[in-house]
């Protein structure tokens, strides 16, 4: 596949950058280059900002029922196209089919839920608040919003927020990750079938200096970011002070509890698609496998066997299990790491360092690389790796297991297998992350529930998805009236 270069969709039309600065889109699986990425200048990001901002007026006065019927066709037409939305994706990203076409459903149904944002925004009153005075609340969108959005998941990301950005009345820009924008620029050719209002949805690729722009714009009201901590921090203070809403998503370490009393033969599944889906590149991913008491060394064996099994290639391949991680930039980062946790004293049980995929000799693979013997205060243990590359850790009880989950200062996700029901309510009460799996590897939120981590894992108050994203697109207005 070779997309050719790519354009930004700005009011309602395709249009080529002028910008002299653009970037190879590679295939993780071969390295081989499958698109052009250009990198927006300021001014046309601004133009992305102006249509809009100038499409806002009529769109918020469009009734939600009607805004909605765009939803409906469009998810029609993300059926129609599924598998080759879902084939777009492993192939720039490099996640299995299977994997994709998970992505592309939870994509399908963050827009079926925002189908219903005629009663989702209905707002609230109470008559005589007073004697003869009634109160009421209702919702009403802000304006320009837009998303920031990371590599991880090219399709779903910014379909986590744009349906209900849009549904609730507000306009928006969509910034893709700029290794992976091909999946956004076939969205937007379905949403261009739709005849939108111009400027109601537009598309603009870049990187840093488009972010830049719209962190700076006070056209643009609110933002929501996906990346990794460090940027969702700058994110999160750029757009604060120019007086911004702000959902910032962030990085995350993930600890996985195996009780003593967990069912290996139910557990070892859920962990093998926790740890090694996606290459391990999902935040809610697995990172450290916390064994809890005697079931150290079973678990120890069983994982590592697994592991070991897991038929690692070329992610078009449906008989594949796990494919490259995004880029020889990262695969490096990720071998680094591996290096770092030896140099620490961490002991190595699975070495994926070395695989050879038959041809894709020059794709950017790692097979599933086991640490044992980890310590809390060494590097791969502390931080997000991003990659196939779980740490097992030990501990003497359920409260030492906490108290290490609580000694990292990521909050995304972290999961508890056991039989006990006692232990699954400790730890769900008691741990400070913002997702918890219970018998679950990868405790993802459905699209009507919200989906966000907690401490260094996201920079806000209110997450995407479910009614925080409508509390976060809307602004609640009180009307209190007298008559007669
Ligand atoms: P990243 O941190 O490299 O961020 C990429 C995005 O930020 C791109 O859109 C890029 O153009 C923009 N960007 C890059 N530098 C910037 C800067 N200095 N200022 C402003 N914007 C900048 O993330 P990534 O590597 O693409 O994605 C992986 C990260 O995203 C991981 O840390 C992962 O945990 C995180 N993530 C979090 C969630 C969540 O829900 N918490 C979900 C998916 C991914």
């Amino acid at each position: 596949m070779s997309v050719g270069k790519l354009r930004n969709y700005i009011e309602g039309e395709w249009r080529e950058s002028a910008s002299q600065r653009e970037l190879d889109v590679r295939s993780p699986a071969t390295d081989g280059v499958i698109g052009r990425v250009p990198l927006s200048t300021a001014g046309e990001v601004e133009d992305a900002i102006r249509a809009a901002a100038g499409a806002f007026q009529d769109w918020r006065e469009t009734p939600p029922v009607t805004r909605v019927q765009y939803l409906f066709e469009l998810k029609q037409l993300m059926e129609t196209s599924f598998e080759d939305l879902a084939r777009t994706i492993t192939q720039e990203e490099g996640k299995t089919l299977d994997e994709a076409r998970g992505e592309m459903r939870r994509t399908i149904e963050n827009v079926e839920v925002a189908a219903g944002i005629p009663s989702l925004m209905m707002g609230y009153n109470a008559e005589d608040v007073a004697r003869g005075i009634d109160e009421e609340v209702c919702r009403q969108p802000l304006g320009v919003f837009a998303v920031i959005a990371p590599f991880n998941f090219p399709a779903m990301v910014p379909w986590w927020f744009a349906p209900t950005a849009i549904a609730t009345g507000n306009t928006y820009i969509v910034k893709p990750s700029e290794q992976v924008p091909i999946s956004q620029s076939k969205i937007f050719e379905l949403l261009h079938e739709l005849d939108l209002p111009p400027g109601v949805i537009n598309l603009v690729n870049g990187d840093r200096e488009a972010v830049e722009v719209l962190l700076q714009s006070p056209e643009v009201v609110g933002i929501s970011s996906v990346t990794s901590s460090p940027i969702a921090r700058a994110i999160y203070s750029a757009a604060a002070a120019t007086g911004k809403r702000v959902q910032c998503q962030a990085g995350a370490k993930n600890f996985i509890v195996v009780m003593p009393d967990a069912d290996l033969d139910r557990t070892i599944p859920g962990l093998i698609t926790s740890f090694f889906g996606c290459a391990g590149e999902r935040c809610l991913a697995g990172a450290v496998l916390l064994a809890v008491g005697d079931i150290y060394e079973s678990l120890k064996e069983r994982f590592v066997e697994a592991a070991g099994r897991l038929k690692v290639g070329n992610p078009l391949d449906e008989s594949v299990q796990m494919g490259p991680v995004i880029s020889r930039e990262h695969k490096g980062k990720v071998l680094d790491y591996i290096e770092q946790g030896l140099e620490e004293g961490a002991k190595l049980l699975l070495d994926g360092r070395d695989i050879g995929v038959e041809g894709c000799e020059n794709g950017y693979f790692i097979a599933p690389t086991v640490f044992d013997e980890v310590a809390p205060d060494m590097a791969i243990a502390r931080e997000e790796i991003f990659g196939p590359v779980p740490c097992i850790m030990r501990a003497e009880d359920l409260d030492e297991a906490i108290r290490i989950i609580e000694a990292n200062p990521y909050g995304n996700a972290a999961s508890i297998f056991t039989a006990s029901g006692g232990a699954a309510r400790s730890f769900k009460y008691r741990v400070r992350c913002g997702n918890i799996g219970i018998n679950i590897g990868i405790a993802a939120p459905m699209a009507f529930f919200p989906f966000g981590g907690r401490r260094d894992s996201f920079f806000g108050d209110l997450h995407g998805q479910g009614l925080d994203a409508v509390d976060f697109f809307t602004e609640k207005k009180v009307v209190i009236s007298r008559w007669g």
